[in-house]
């Protein structure tokens, strides 16, 4: 495959994205993960309605992501890409 080297695939930003979103992804993944943004617009709409409902749950409760909730999230970003 002719992918640019640089920037990640749909199935990779989707995988990436909760780490990205809360900004624990290491400096080079991001890089990477916002080259694909730059160039999809899909996925750009995946991050942003993430983003917005954990932070609506943030505000309610004022503490950050429950772990269990946090790992169903990432299970079901995995699924979605098989
Ligand atoms: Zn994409």
């Amino acid at each position: 495959m002719t992918k640019p080297r640089t920037a990640m695939t749909c199935r990779q930003t989707i995988l990436h994205l909760l780490d990205y979103a809360e900004g624990r992804l290491e400096a080079r993944k991001r890089k990477a993960l916002e080259a694909h943004l730059v160039m999809c617009l899909r996925c750009v709409e995946f991050l942003d309605s993430y983003r917005r409902t954990p932070a609506i749950v943030r505000r309610a409760t004022n503490a950050t992501l429950p772990p269990t909730i946090a790992r169903r999230l990432r299970r079901a970003l995995r699924r979605r890409k098989s």
